[in-house]
């Protein structure tokens, strides 16, 4: 099973080398048989190509049983046409990644300022307010005068509807829970189509608890009660600060895992970006990455009915889960270890 490693910019290099290390030992500990291959993307590949995403390298994706993509220095690049093109905007468009699962939950071992929780952020990867993404041609965004922009917001039915089915399937699988988080009361039209097909996805899934909360008073209820959630669904834009906030309350954005998934690929991201201020230091946080490779793992076993892979993915949350607990972990959790130190210790817990 072959899995392409992307290391991307900033921390990107660190926490991919610990999450390949931590992976290669549940490769072997599990038989799993993964066989990693090494690219480049982002300021990297620019440097040495003069894009920041190969063509060539869509086909070695496409082949690929599953991606990794460290975190990239997305603001960056400014100019598509110069190559400078959003890596991760790239695959998640190319592949259709339209769900992007995101889980926070809290640890013991960490203070847990708000009581224990355990959610997941669903939130859709394709269109919604992303200029980059929501135009088959052109861009979402346009300079009417010098000093007016516009942005266009895309929201179609069949992504709602998508979306919908994957975060009711993860809350069967769960504390069978979803909430939904919009602003119809404005966005009547884009985020009333969106609220009208996740109701019409919870009237097909009965005993699915459902609930509905506007997206500003969701970062109340969030930071109030995260105790109340289970499985949170939600649009591309909303999704993605919400997530950064529920990592955060779980203990640390370096906690943030998030895995892109289509129907056909599966892409393990961190859910935060490349972090220039730490960059080379040893001191990021891993664990992002390494969980969002569990989640590849564990997408990749249900897909195809690997049960070890299942097994190989929740031996790693418990090894992230035993690591935290005896305080083995990096800065912005407390501890004393660096990146490298914490890929290396993680992978012998699994080894043991
Ligand atoms: P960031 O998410 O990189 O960092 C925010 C803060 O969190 C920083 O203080 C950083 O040090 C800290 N942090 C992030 N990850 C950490 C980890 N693993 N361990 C410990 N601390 C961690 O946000 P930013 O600085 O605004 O963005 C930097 C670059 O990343 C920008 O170019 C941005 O566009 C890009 N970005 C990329 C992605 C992606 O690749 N998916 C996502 C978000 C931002």
């Amino acid at each position: 099973m072959q899995i392409l490693v992307l290391p991307g910019d900033g921390i990107g290099p660190e926490i991919t080398a610990a999450t390949r290390q931590v992976l290669e030992a549940a490769s072997k500990r599990f038989a799993l048989g993964l066989d990693f291959i090494e690219d480049v993307a982002g300021h990297e590949s620019l440097r040495q190509y003069g894009t920041t995403v190969r063509p060539d390298l869509v086909d070695k994706a496409r082949h690929a049983d599953g991606i990794i993509l460290g975190p990239t220095a997305t603001a960056d690049f400014k100019d598509p046409a110069h190559g400078e093109i959003n890596p991760s905007m790239f695959f998640r468009k190319r592949f259709d990644l339209f769900a992007n699962v995101r889980p926070a939950r809290t640890y013991p071992g960490l203070p847990a300022r708000l009581g224990a929780f355990d959610l997941v952020v669903v939130r859709e990867n394709t269109e919604g307010f992303y200029a980059d993404r929501n135009m088959e041609v052109g861009s979402g965004e346009m300079l009417v005068t010098a000093d007016v922009a516009v942005s266009l917001r895309r929201i179609t039915r069949a992504c709602c509807n998508r979306i919908a089915r994957v975060a009711f399937e993860l809350a069967a699988r769960r504390r069978q829970h979803v909430t939904i988080v919009h602003k119809a009361n404005v966005l009547k039209l884009g985020d009333g189509l969106f609220l009208e097909e996740c109701h019409a996805v919870a009237q097909a899934s009965p005993g699915i608890t459902v609930d509905d909360i506007i997206v500003d008073a969701m970062m109340a209820h969030v930071v109030r009660a995260p105790q109340r959630f289970d499985v949170i669904v939600t649009t591309n834009m909303f999704g993605d600060i919400l997530s950064d906030l529920t990592a955060e309350l779980s203990g640390s954005l370096g906690l943030g895992g998030s895995l892109n998934a289509g129907t056909q690929h599966a892409m393990a991201q961190a859910a935060h970006g490349s972090a220039p201020d730490i960059a080379g230091t040893d001191s990021a946080n891993p664990f992002s990455l390494i969980l969002s490779g569990a989640q590849l793992l564990a997408w990749l076993g249900r897909r195809r009915q690997v049960k070890k892979l299942e097994i190989a993915a929740g031996a790693i949350d418990r090894a992230v889960e035993a690591a935290i607990a005896a305080g083995e972990v990096t800065r912005d959790l407390g501890g004393k270890l660096g990146t490298r130190e914490t890929g290396a210790m993680l992978a012998a817990r699994i080894a043991s």
